[in-house]
């Protein structure tokens, strides 16, 4: 759990951060969205002291992090920043061990990790474990990266744009890796991003800042439907809510008894992946089935088009 309470930076008279207060829970991911100048990094680095608070305080798992030799707490907090920061004269291998070696791992632990994680990021041990950064795609440099981060299994772990220089493609493909590996190693993740989307498809609560200041701190079904102020509307994106909402809801919440014709979906499966399935195969109702493929009932255009739509 981290608590922030309270923290300001000041730079001069002008805050950077201004009294800003949250808490992320253990084992979620926190994003924070806003404008380029808001304060994201700054809040952020605050987290592993690489920026010490004017006023305030930063709880981690209850203690306070001025207690902890900056050193030390970044040592053991994953930090994963834009352009990925890897060592270019060092192999994968090498770049990923740098803090289990400072800790003083074994060669068999540092061994086995290296081979765990690049694994988990979907990099052939044998291929990349030697191979030097240049000779990666971006997309490979970034997860290396990100496993360089996780490489001494850090409880947090602080990202600053780390998606920012991929393309399109790419990037979807390093998000839904980045949540598969979260759910995995069960770390806590604050990811700061200027991208809404990106925070809605990866992000359990979403803090939106605004020239320092914390405007809003929510789930992000209650930051489309309850806006605090017209400037989180407008980074939500108006005109994009009802498509938000079919994107992070689940098809399980509005199964209902009955019978469709033709191919089934998974209640795990986004409303919007159902919408996209009704619209293309020509059909108002789809079959529902559980993990196991168990039936469960049905998901009709009409509910869909429901549950987007605004509340009355
Ligand atoms: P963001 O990450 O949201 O783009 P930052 O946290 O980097 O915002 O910066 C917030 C504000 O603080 C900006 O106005 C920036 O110019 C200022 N700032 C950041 N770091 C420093 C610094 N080391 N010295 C002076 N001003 C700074
Ligand atoms: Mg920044």
């Amino acid at each position: 759990m981290i608590e922030i309470d309270a923290v300001s930076k000041l730079y001069g008279a002008l805050p950077a951060v201004d009294d800003v207060s949250m808490t992320i829970a253990p084992r979620s991911i926190a994003a924070v969205v806003g404008t380029s100048g808001s304060g994201k990094t700054t809040l952020l680095r605050m987290i592993n002291r690489l920026v010490e608070p004017s006023a305030g305080s930063i709880r981690l798992d209850g203690e306070d992090n001025r207690s902890i030799p900056g050193y030390v707490l970044r040592r053991r907090i994953g930090y994963a920043i834009q352009g990925h920061g890897l060592f270019p004269h060092r192999t994968v291998a090498e770049n990923i061990a740098t803090v289990p070696r400072l800790l003083g791992w074994g060669t068999s632990r540092i061994k086995d990790k290296v081979e765990e994680l690049l694994t988990l990021f979907q990099l052939e041990p044998g291929v990349f474990a030697g191979r030097y950064p240049h000779e990666l795609s971006g997309g490979q440099q970034q997860r290396v990266g990100v496993a360089r981060a996780l490489a001494a299994e850090p409880n947090v772990l602080l990202m600053d744009e780390p998606f920012g220089a991929l393309d399109p493609v790419i990037r979807a493909k390093a998000q839904d890796d980045l949540v598969a590996i979260q759910k995995h190693l069960k770390t806590t993740i604050v990811l700061v991003t200027h991208d809404m989307d990106e925070a809605f498809r990866l992000a359990d609560m979403i803090a939106v800042m605004d020239q320092g200041r914390l405007i809003q701190y929510a789930k992000p079904v209650d930051l489309v439907r309850h806006p605090a102020s017209d400037f989180v509307g407008t980074m939500v994106g108006d005109g994009q809510r009802p498509f938000r909402l079919l994107a992070i809801s689940k098809v399980a919440d509005v199964v209902e008894a009955g019978e469709a014709e033709g191919a089934a979906i998974g209640a795990g499966s986004t409303q919007q992946d159902a919408l996209a399935e009704l619209i293309w195969s020509r059909r108002d109702a789809l079959p529902v089935v559980s993990e196991e493929g168990a039936p469960l009932g049905r998901v009709t255009l009409k509910s869909l088009l429901q549950h987007a739509a605004a509340e009355r």
